[in-house]
């Protein structure tokens, strides 16, 4: 999660014709956890990629926390545009994309989320949303912890 805030910080405008703020919210203290890393990475790295996109001002939060010593929860929240609901599962199919100001000015294909959703579900989690329209959204998901030696472990 470090890895993925050092590498968007410097690529985050600041203050110019966009504002927006990277923040990470993780626990003071590391702890080991045993996962494939790779597939970990990935997804998150696709989370990002989306809040940077739909967040024109305002702020993205990206971190994990312990759950009741059984489970690591991962969060990327943005105050961006938001999703309808009406939209919250269209959004994991291949190649869906929402109609709406940003994606009617830029590219994409609509197969960042199900691939996102294959890792981690690969990974033993579902990723899941909740967002507002207009305020924002969070997208998280929970990975069994197993504990293990170093931080995020790779196991395969
Ligand atoms: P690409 O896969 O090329 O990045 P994409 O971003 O359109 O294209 P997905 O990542 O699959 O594709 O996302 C599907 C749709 O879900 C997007 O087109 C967008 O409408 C919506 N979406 C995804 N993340 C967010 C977000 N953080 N805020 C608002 N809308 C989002």
């Amino acid at each position: 999660m470090r890895d993925i805030y050092t590498r968007y910080k410097p690529l985050i405008p600041d203050g110019r014709q966009v504002k927006m703020q990277l923040n990470l919210d993780v626990p003071n203290s590391s702890f080991g956890f045993v996962t494939d890393r790779r597939l970990l990475m990935e997804a998150l790295q696709i989370l990002v990629d989306n809040a940077v996109k739909y967040t024109r001002n305002g702020e993205i939060h990206i971190g994990y926390e312990m759950r009741y010593n059984e489970e690591v929860k991962f969060t990327v929240s943005d105050t961006g545009i938001g999703i309808p609901k009406s939209e919250a599962e269209n959004i994991f199919s291949r190649f869906y994309r929402v109609k709406n100001e940003i994606n009617d000015m830029t590219s994409g294909s609509g197969i960042g989320l199900p691939i996102a959703q294959h890792y981690v579900q690969l990974l033993g989690g579902e990723l899941k949303l909740k967002s507002d329209p207009g305020k924002g959204t969070t997208f998280f998901f929970s990975l069994p912890f197993k504990e293990g030696q170093g931080y995020l472990r790779v196991v395969s």
